[in-house]
């Protein structure tokens, strides 16, 4: 069977997007392609994508205007335009992130666009909280290069104060997907001020990621208000009242705490 006989049923695999972002080089290695899918079941105050968490498709209002957030799509017609940018993933061994919202709520799309990639020999990618059945996830697997995973929060009441969900699955899921040999595991943090800022907070998390075996990188996300427009744009109220990005300082100490425990920790993705 050849290289297209072998994607050409994964073509035609039905998703729903809304947004394709080129040459991002905070998202996984090298320049790479987002594809943002719809929907995600967790509602984290500080998300600055809220068009993504809805399945459905929305309307937004963005400098005026009326703007229709969401497209129907296939794998197939995804993989065309990611495959254009070829020559920048190959020149900065970059390649196709998926995001969103959270890819695992479209598990056959996920799956689809990641097998595509590979028959490429494009590096993958998703950015995901994990927050699925591992029969989901494992599905995925075996078609990504890198699992860049958010780990909010190591107490489960508070992750799910400030995300609506607990955490127990994200930190089961966790250990499952360390154990996966050929996908690179890579823990996030965003860091929010009054959730999970403190220095013993961020050292319960590292050391997590830690006990997980094979993680040796932690990025920490300093928290911003860019999505702040796009509540009211959604006619949503804003959660964050007052709250501002972490100082440099801040954020400086809280990467030597990572630092301390033993992994590769950088600012930003
Ligand atoms: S998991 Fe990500 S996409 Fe989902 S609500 Fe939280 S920040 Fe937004």
């Amino acid at each position: 069977m050849t290289l297209m006989e072998n994607s050409m049923d994964y073509r035609n695999v039905k998703g729903r997007i809304f947004n394709i972002q080129k040459y991002s080089v905070h998202d996984g290695p090298g320049v790479r392609t987002i594809v943002f899918l719809k929907g995600c079941r967790l509602r984290c105050r500080w998300c600055c994508n809220p068009e993504s968490q809805e399945y459905k498709i929305q309307e937004m209002m963005v400098g005026g205007k009326v703007k229709t957030v969401g497209e129907d799509t296939t794998a197939g017609e995804v993989m065309d335009d990611v495959l254009k940018d070829m020559p920048y993933f190959r020149r900065s061994e970059g390649g196709l992130t998926l995001s969103g919202g959270e890819c695992l709520c479209q598990p056959e799309f996920s799956e689809a666009l990641l097998k595509i990639a590979k028959d490429y020999g494009i590096s993958t990618a998703i950015e995901s909280t994990a927050f699925a059945s591992f029969d989901v996830i494992s599905k995925i697997l075996p078609h990504l290069d890198y699992y860049l995973m958010d780990i909010k929060h190591i107490n489960s009441e508070k992750h799910k104060e400030f995300t609506t969900q607990p955490n127990e699955l994200i930190l089961e899921n966790a250990k499952k997907i360390a154990d996966y040999k050929g996908t690179k595991l890579i823990v996030r943090v965003p860091v929010i001020p009054t959730f999970n800022d403190t220095e013993a907070e961020i050292e319960e998390i590292a050391k997590f990621a830690v006990s997980l075996g094979t993680v040796d990188e932690i990025h920490l996300l300093p928290y911003h208000r860019m999505g702040q427009d796009k509540y009211k744009g959604l006619g949503r109220e804003y959660k964050m009242g007052d709250i501002y990005t972490p100082s440099k300082e801040k954020m400086e100490k809280l990467k030597r705490v990572a630092s301390r425990v033993g992994l590769k920790a950088q600012i930003g993705g």
